[in-house]
């Protein structure tokens, strides 16, 4: 019975698991939470799209429209690294919670 012990010192430590998303998650620096993509920085020169490995990245040049589906996403960065102006950056923090698949659609 050696986990007894163990088991009623466990009772008064800290959980180790995460009430996110009740709570903020942290994660450690350089981490890829949420994407998100600037439109003022964006050219559209479609190289985020071309490199996704997995074709996350749909951009309309004609009609200025840049879709992200965060369901394909599977958070590489490679993307924001070969991005020429910067335009894309995954934050410190998780993408919000939903229930369903989406596109997220920047105009
Ligand atoms: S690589 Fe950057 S500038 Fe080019 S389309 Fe993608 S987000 Fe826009
Ligand atoms: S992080 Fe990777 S998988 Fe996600 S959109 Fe960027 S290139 Fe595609």
């Amino acid at each position: 019975m050696r986990i007894l012990p163990q088991a009623l010192k466990n009772i008064f430590k800290k959980p180790f698991t995460h009430r996110y998303p009740y709570k903020p998650m942290i994660l450690t620096p350089g981490a890829r939470g949420d994407f998100t993509w600037t439109r003022e920085k964006c050219i559209f020169c479609q190289i985020c799209e071309r490199v996704c490995p997995a074709e996350a990245i749909k951009i309309n040049k004609e009609k200025k429209i840049y879709e992200m589906d965060n369901g394909k996403c599977v958070f590489c960065g490679t993307c924001e690294e070969n991005c020429p102006t910067k335009a894309i950056h995954f934050k410190e923090q998780l993408a919000p919670v939903d229930t369903k698949r989406k596109v997220r659609k920047f105009q």
